[in-house]
């Protein structure tokens, strides 16, 4: 298709399609085929006015919905996100590259979010205690935060605005969402099919744009709320800016996960879940493991093992059956992980499995890249300082256990890790010691299930809580504290001049 009849894709506002205003298009990929598929109008300063003014609209009527008739809305709206499953998949495959069964996954996660959300009413409860003082009550209402904005990165075009727009719905927040610009579709089928089950309109506005409409959000003065998943840098810049015009805020950011590798594990089990972890989805995951800490006499039998599996991986069309790994996002990002893997080279890694010189027959103009494996790494290489965020997978050596603990916490990300071991007491240990917000034994993605809280620590993290379960609600939510006393018939009191304390 040629990038002039390339259809495009509009925004989303108060429940109806509209073109942006900003003259300005996004080129939409399909990074099997290499070729633009779909163009994107980008969202100017007016629209983004025009969104966030009818999430204030909406606002409201949303918020005195009672809790459990927009319970009722997300139910029949997992309902439709059920029957859409395959489309939705079908979509990130086909924008994003990874494959149909790695992205009905995501779709499933997302949805069990929105599962979560149905039973919200029950963590909109507030406290109460009888007698705090003689005749007098306390309690608590969770109220709603108000707009909120969410901004999402390319790797789960799915899964992560479900990580958030759900939650927000459910406390009686409306919603603007501007996700990823390289891969938009999935995030307006989502926002159709919400209306299509009875959200009223206003309540989930969708931009598409980049970084301009992302800034005129963060600095508008009608937004509440602000969640972010993305790259470090633009964490960052989205924290401070958000903090600086009095928005409340949370910025998941990027990661370098390590799977630190004891001499006891399971080799055949352990070498298995790296591969996968670390070139499922081409590597392009926030969870991906993309550094192993080989401890003692490991190293060298893990990484022969992980070089044949990895060697034997089928890469393609995420489309085609048996494939294991797809393509990059954008030829740019492509050729910023070949330069990353030339780096590693120069810098004197070992490449045990260079991934740069894979051809797939029948889609040679498609975004490929090979797995790649480098052993002999250190911490001052750019290859393990970098997040990679492709199918690259380096490998360290520690003496001992509490070496890779140091070289783990020594990193300044903190997303997720795990550990390989057949001891209780060393993942005990490990357990107790990783400064990192989510950590595998023997699991190597431990991505949190929808009812606990999905985030990293450190550079992973700008901002104080999680996203979904229980931090989730805390985050959309605004609690007020109620103190109440119904006088007796002619009861008269008494002026306080003192600070009121508890009998
Ligand atoms: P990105 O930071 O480039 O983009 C994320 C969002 O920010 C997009 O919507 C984009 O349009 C917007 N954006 C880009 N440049 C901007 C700018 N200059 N100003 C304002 N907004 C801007 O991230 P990406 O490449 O889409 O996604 C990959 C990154 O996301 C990786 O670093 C990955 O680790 C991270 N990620 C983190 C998590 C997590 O939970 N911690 C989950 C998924 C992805």
């Amino acid at each position: 298709m040629s990038v002039t009849t390339a259809p495009v894709l509009p925004l989303w506002i108060g429940g109806a399609e509209v073109v942006g205003t900003s003259g300005r298009f996004g080129d939409v990929f399909d990074p099997a085929l290499g070729e633009v598929i779909r163009r994107v109008s980008f969202a100017g300063p007016s629209d983004v006015d025009r969104a966030v003014a009818a999430a204030r609209a909406a606002l409201p009527g949303w918020s005195d919905t009672p809790p459990l008739r927009r319970a009722r809305i997300l139910a029949r709206y997992r309902e439709l996100l059920e029957s859409h499953r395959a489309e939705l998949a079908g979509l990130i495959t086909q924008e994003h590259g990874k494959t149909l069964p790695d992205a009905a996954g995501s779709v499933q996660r997302g949805i069990e979010v929105v599962e979560f959300a149905e039973g919200i009413p029950h963590l909109l409860k507030g406290e109460h205690s009888e007698d705090v003082a003689g005749g007098v009550d306390s309690h608590s209402v969770l109220q709603p935060v108000g707009v909120c904005a969410g901004i999402t990165p390319f790797n789960f075009p799915a899964m992560v605005p479900l990580w958030m727009f759900p939650m927000a719905i459910a406390c009686g927040n409306t919603f603007v969402l501007k996700p990823s610009e390289k891969d938009p579709s999935t995030s307006l089928l989502l926002a159709r099919l919400f209306h299509e089950a009875g959200l009223p309109q206003g309540v989930l506005n969708v931009l598409m744009g980049d970084g301009e409409a992302v800034n005129a959000l963060l600095s508008h003065p009608g937004v509440n709320a602000v969640s972010f998943v993305g790259s470090t840098p633009i964490a960052r810049h989205v924290y401070e800016t958000s903090a600086r015009t009095g928005k409340r805020v949370q910025a998941l950011a990027g990661a370098k996960n390590h799977a630190v590798v004891l001499p006891d594990c399971e080799l055949e089990f352990t070498a298995n879940a790296l591969i996968g972890a670390a070139y499922g989805s081409a590597g392009e995951r926030c969870m991906a493991i993309s550094a192993v800490v080989a401890v003692g006499d490991v190293g060298d039998r893990l990484v022969e093992r992980v070089r044949q599996k990895a060697a034997a991986l089928k890469v393609g069309p995420g489309t085609e059956a048996g494939v294991e790994m797809g393509p990059l996002v954008t030829s740019a990002h492509r050729d910023r992980v070949r330069g990353l893997i030339e780096k590693g080279v120069q810098e004197g890694a070992k490449p045990v499995l260079d991934g740069r010189g894979l051809k797939v027959p029948g889609s040679e103009n498609g975004f490929f890249l090979g797995p790649t494996l480098f052993d002999g790494v250190t911490t001052s290489m750019t290859v393990y300082r970098e997040e990679i965020f492709g199918p690259v997978l380096v490998v360290l050596r520690a003496r001992t256990l509490d070496e890779a603990i140091a070289i783990v916490n020594q990193n300044p990300y903190g997303n997720g890790t795990a550990i390989f071991t057949n001891s209780g007491n060393a993942a005990r240990t490990f357990e107790h010691d990783i400064e990192v917000g989510m950590v595998g034994i023997n699991v190597p993605i431990p991505v949190p299930m929808a009812f606990y809280s999905f985030g990293g620590w450190k550079q992973s993290l700008f901002g104080d809580l999680h996203v979904h379960g229980a931090e989730g609600v805390k985050f959309y939510t605004r609690t007020k504290a109620v103190t109440t006393r119904w006088p007796e018939p002619e009861e008269k009191g008494k002026a306080g001049f003192t600070m009121p304390t508890l009998g």
